[in-house]
């Protein structure tokens, strides 16, 4: 299979590991002089913004940064749990970088592309070196060298990490990066501020039209280049572990602009999720997979067993993960965890009231610390009690702050009885389509971070994403927007009354009065909640021919009530939530059509895709490499029609292969 024209990945000529450093000693520069009149757009101050926005700003370009919250440091990468990966080898443990590589691609079920896997197996050891020099403060050990865990779909422990709060100070090392640019006068930091619209000038990506939220006022914004950091879609399911203002509208507008959407359909969902106790939730609770180090996962071996977890005897509990897969036991990757744990409360296992739980059981590992903590203090004899409460002290360290979460979201206890889990929405690996350059099929126009498809395939390892944001950011980005901005030192700023940029504000203000003029009579969170069921109950953890063909006919239903009956309140001159609720909401109305139409034409299994029709006799994801060994990159065309290009996966350096956690 040929890939299609329209897609060129420009990856680099040579072996593997050579691609990266030969490109980085012979792209085009742009010189310092040429740097300053050079002006580069951000939207988002993620991870993958705020590390791109500083570095760039750092090696000389006029850099403006936007986003929607009150300040930099409030999105969502803030949430990221467990850890950011790198190929140290600091355990000893025979990591590399090869191997990084290799768990990322076999993670990904063989639908990623090499060369940028391999380029981020490279960099993630850069990064670690960058944040520690920023004053991240890592875990250490005693010794003061820094402490790894364990995250799935690996056998080593490569995982980085700040308690249960990485993302957090990752996110405030790039800040203050990104702070002291600002302070500098290289960057302009635009709060509150929300991209409605990119605009095209003569086949490429000249700027954006923002929306200021406290005025309700639109503005002009020129650039080079623009980079869409705007990170993940999770929320069109309504329901997920994301922070409730996650959208898709930066990356859906550039792509009715010519970007081409990569691999839609591709959802991860994690399997370790506070489950959903009623209607009234508008999100849902994260427990980090760094649990899955020191918690066993298990149901009771009876169907709807009644009893409580600790009265359950050992030799009744069914350690599913460790039964089905011995080499990976409760460290296999999140979709097969997942698909796992629907599998047992499908067939009448799950626990709690609602059924749908499995348990997640910290009780052996306590007791095995314990011991150890005994042993150091030199203690004879122990009570099993004693024994406990040590255990606990060093949970408590590694965990509290998730312990706690749990404790204050559930009233109950973890340390005395199991968690109660459920999978649930939680990244997105599908994305705006990019090259090697992380352009996007717009020229100028790039995606960072979760914002782009790029390199976990139909499945994405944890700690995996903060790594590719900050990869990115501070170590892709920096060398390949010269190759275009080289180009570019002979373009003098547009000025933004040019009709391109007139016409483009002009739309978002028509489609602004339509929202408010409907005064329909149902709400926004209305529909936001149905399309969810519909994503969820149809596009979630298992799919199926029918069940899509019925929800792409239902959400266009559903876009046409939308846009007959739905209600925003207030005006479009002032803070109005509603208002950008409202503009989101259409927008993943049309993104959850195209999910549902790229998971209809992929007909096979793949990592979180789950087409009930392709599946072994184990259950597990049946892929079709024949057929489908490729990247879908959808063209918009008109509203329900989307043309599909395909960039055919070539793998070289890894054998494909049969995924097996066995
Ligand atoms: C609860 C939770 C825990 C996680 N834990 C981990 C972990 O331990 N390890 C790991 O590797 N990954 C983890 N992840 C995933 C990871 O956090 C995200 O993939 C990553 O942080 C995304 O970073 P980003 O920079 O791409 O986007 P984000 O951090 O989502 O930032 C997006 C930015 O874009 C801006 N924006 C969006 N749209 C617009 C618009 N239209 N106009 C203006 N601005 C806009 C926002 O204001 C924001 O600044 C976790 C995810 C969740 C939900």
């Amino acid at each position: 299979m040929a890939s299609s024209p329209k897609l060129n990945s420009k990856i680099p000529e040579g072996t593997i590991e050579n691609k990266w450093t030969k490109y980085r000693s012979t792209v085009h520069l742009v010189n310092p002089s040429n740097k300053r009149s050079l002006e580069v757009i951000v939207v988002g101050s993620g991870l993958a913004g705020s590390s791109a926005a500083a570095s760039l700003a750092e090696m000389g370009y006029k850099v403006k940064v936007f986003c929607f919250q009150d300040s930099p440091r409030r999105a969502h990468s803030i949430a990221a749990q467990g850890g950011v990966n790198a190929a140290k080898n600091y355990q000893n443990d025979g990591d590399s970088v090869y191997r990084l590589f290799y768990d990322t691609i076999k993670g990904g079920d063989y639908r990623a592309r090499e060369a940028n896997v391999h380029r981020l197996a490279e960099v993630s050891t850069n990064i670690i070196d960058q944040c520690v020099a920023q004053g991240v403060p890592f875990a250490r050990e005693y010794g003061g060298t820094l402490s790894n865990r364990s995250f799935g779909g690996t056998q080593v422990q490569r995982t980085f990490y700040a308690a249960g709060q990485t993302g957090q100070q990752l996110l405030l090392g790039a800040y203050s990066a990104l702070q002291r640019q600002i302070g500098m006068g290289a960057v302009t930091m635009m709060t509150r501020h929300e991209m409605m619209d990119v605009v095209n000038i003569d086949g490429k990506c000249r700027g954006i039209i923002a929306r200021d939220l406290v005025t309700g006022k639109l503005e002009r914004h020129f650039g080079h280049a623009v980079l869409l950091c705007t990170g993940g879609y999770g929320n069109v399911f309504y329901l997920s572990t994301n922070a409730m203002g996650c959208n898709v509208t930066a990356a859906w507008k550039a792509h009715k602009k010519g970007a081409f959407f990569g691999n839609p359909c591709y959802t991860q969902i994690h399997p370790t999720c506070i489950p959903v106790s009623g209607d009234h939730q508008s999100k849902l609770t994260l427990m980090s997979e760094s649990l899955r180090n020191d918690g066993r996962i298990w149901v009771p071996k009876k169907k709807d067993d009644a009893r409580k977890a600790v009265d359950i005897p050992e030799e009744e509990r069914d350690y599913y993960l460790e039964r089905r897969y011995p080499a990976f036991g409760n460290l296999v990757p999140r979709d097969v965890a997942s698909r796992a744990a629907k599998e047992r409360c499908d067939a009448g296992y799950g626990v709690g009231t609602s059924k749908m739980a499995v348990y997640l059981d910290f009780a052996a590992n306590t007791e095995r610390y314990g011991k150890i903590e005994a042993t150091k203090l030199n203690l004879q004899n122990p009570s099993k009690e004693e024994i406990m409460r040590l255990g606990k002290e060093v949970v408590k360290e590694k965990y509290g702050n998730l312990f706690d979460m749990y404790k204050q979201i559930t009233d109950e206890n973890p340390y005395e009885m199991p968690m109660r889990i459920y999978p649930a929405v939680h990244y997105t690996m599908g994305g705006l389509w990019v090259d090697y350059n992380l352009m996007t099929t717009v020229e100028g126009l790039y995606a960072l971070g979760e914002a782009n498809f790029s390199d976990h395939g139909a499945n994405r390892l944890g700690a995996s994403a903060l790594m590719q944001g900050l990869a990115d950011g501070y170590f892709v980005i920096p060398y390949t927007i010269g190759d275009y901005l080289s180009e570019e030192i002979r373009t003098k700023a547009i000025p933004t009354d040019n009709e391109a940029f007139v016409k483009a504000e002009k739309d978002v203000q028509e489609r602004i009065d339509k929202l408010l003029s409907i005064k329909g009579k149902k709400s926004v969170d209305n529909f936001h909640k149905r399309l969810g069921k519909i994503m969820w109950e149809k596009c979630g953890m298992a799919r199926n021919k029918e069940g899509l063909n019925w929800a792409i006919t239902e959400i266009q239903k559903l876009r046409a009530e939308f846009w007959s009956d739905v209600f925003v309140p207030g005006t479009a001159n002032e803070f109005n939530s509603e208002l950008e609720k409202a503009g989101r909401v259409a927008d993943f109305i049309e993104l959850g059509e195209l999910m549902c139409i790229d998971a209809l034409n992929r007909e096979e299994s793949c990592g979180g895709h789950f087409r009930e029709e392709f599946q072994t006799p184990e259950g597990e994801a049946l892929r079709d490499d024949e057929k489908f060994a490729f990247v879908s990159a959808w063209e918009f065309k008109a509203e329900s029609q989307f043309e599909l290009h395909k960039e055919e996966l070539k793998y070289e350096n890894i054998k494909i292969a049969q995924r097996s956690y066995k």
